[in-house]
């Protein structure tokens, strides 16, 4: 074995690199994953548990929670060779505990908080959905109605949250909701760990045209949670949620970014159509850019809620996804078997229409860029 601490940082990296790659190639499940229901959930744990037990979890989160404590530029590495490796879609069930909620009680949680939860979701134990919007309160997140009534040390929650991803198979939500029934707007919320086995809790799955049952509604009952499960203080939500939301919007998508432009190779590698290559060669360049956005930015907030120039990425992001998706189903063709076959390209250009839609809609994102990023006057409301 060489002597670690010989090498120059960059030979570090360069065996960090290698040590990915050939763990990747013995352990990266090649079967197609389950899309949804019980088998789905086993899959993303037992995955989860196996990338844990190999020491490839929580990258850059802190040691006492079980992280490695690594740079942002080690994190890139492991997503690189992830994707190189055809490793299953980061974009599963895990996808919220590991990159946002997660993240979001490193940021904001309690020490009880951080102690309990976050291990729990690095091997694997665990499941997280999100239940932010509602019917009538998805843009605008702030006119939210679902309502929590202090007793005693307990918060009592009645309503409705919808299009929660994986909400079927999870075991516990990020549920905001309105605490101070006085209140208005993003004043007097609460971010609060719902466990999703309390009594009161009823979940109805949700199809998406791309085939499986990916998100759902959840209904609260009079849903009794402990106090104590409030992240960032009582009556303060809206700040938690906005770290969710950087997050989400900002360092969330690193690993589907980097896997986006593997796609592109892919498609490239397999087309003769010179047509089709002009094309594809202008979303190679669009990919590479997209990759020194992502890198940037990765690097530029690794300590802490990203900033709002996620949401730059994150627009970019989306919109190319679904000019490559384009590209795919052109270049074979609707009735190929790699575009028909349920983790096909079919299935990636159904479900890309999406990604301009989850975690903000392509114009919040545009407003969002205006006014916080460029700085420009809030238009009339
Ligand atoms: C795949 C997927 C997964 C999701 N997962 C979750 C989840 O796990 N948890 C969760 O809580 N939510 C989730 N969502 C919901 C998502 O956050 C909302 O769909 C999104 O915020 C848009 O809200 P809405 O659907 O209510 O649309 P609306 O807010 O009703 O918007 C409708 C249209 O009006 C436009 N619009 C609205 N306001 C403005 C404005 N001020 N300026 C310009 N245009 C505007 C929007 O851009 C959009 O085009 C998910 C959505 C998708 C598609």
């Amino acid at each position: 074995m060489s002597d670690v601490s010989a090498q120059t940082p960059v030979e570090q990296l360069d065996a960090f690199r290698h040590e990915a790659r050939r763990w990747l190639a013995a352990n990266a499940p090649q079967e197609p994953a389950p899309s949804e229901g019980l088998e789905a959930r086993d899959f993303v744990l037992r995955w989860q548990q196996r990338q844990h037990d190999g020491g490839w979890t929580g990258l850059t989160w802190p040691k006492r929670y079980g992280g490695r404590e690594l740079s942002a530029i080690e994190q890139i590495i492991w997503f690189e060779e992830y994707a190189a490796a055809g490793a299953p879609s980061t974009h599963d069930a895990s996808f919220v505990g590991m990159n946002h909620a997660g993240p979001t009680l490193i940021a904001c949680g309690t020490e009880a908080q951080k102690a309990f939860h976050l291990p729990k979701i690095l091997r694997g134990e665990v499941i997280w959905c999100q239940g932010f919007s509602e019917p009538g309160s998805g843009s605008d997140l702030a006119s939210l109605r679902t309502s929590g009534r202090i007793e005693g040390d307990e918060i009592i929650v009645s309503g409705q949250k919808i299009w929660c991803s994986y909400a079927d198979m999870a075991d516990y939500q990020e549920l905001l909701i309105r605490t101070d029934p006085a209140s208005k707007r993003h004043h007097g919320l609460s971010w609060v760990i719902c466990p999703m086995d309390a009594p009161g809790i009823s979940v109805r799955p949700i199809r998406t045209m791309a085939g499986p049952k990916k998100f759902a509604e959840v209904f609260y009952d009079d849903v009794r949670l402990p106090l104590n499960n409030v992240v960032g203080g009582l009556n303060n939500g809206w700040s938690t949620a906005m770290s969710t939301l950087g997050f989400e919007r900002g360092t969330a998508s690193l690993a589907l970014q980097i896997r986006l432009v593997y796609k592109v190779e892919e498609l490239i590698a397999r087309c003769d159509d010179p047509v089709l290559a002009a094309r594809l060669a202008d979303l190679r360049a669009e990919a590479a850019a997209l990759r020194a956005m992502t890198y940037r930015f990765a690097l530029a907030n690794e300590d802490g809620p990203p900033s709002s120039e996620g949401s730059m990425i994150r627009l970019y992001f989306a919109e190319l996804t679904q000019r490559v998706m384009d590209a795919a189903i052109d270049l074979y063709g609707v009735s190929a078997g790699c575009v028909l076959k349920d983790h096909g390209w079919g299935f990636d250009y159904l479900d890309g229409f999406s990604e301009t839609i989850a975690g903000g809609a392509a114009e919040i994102q545009r407003n969002i860029i205006g006014e916080r990023v460029l700085g420009l006057p809030r238009g009339a409301r």
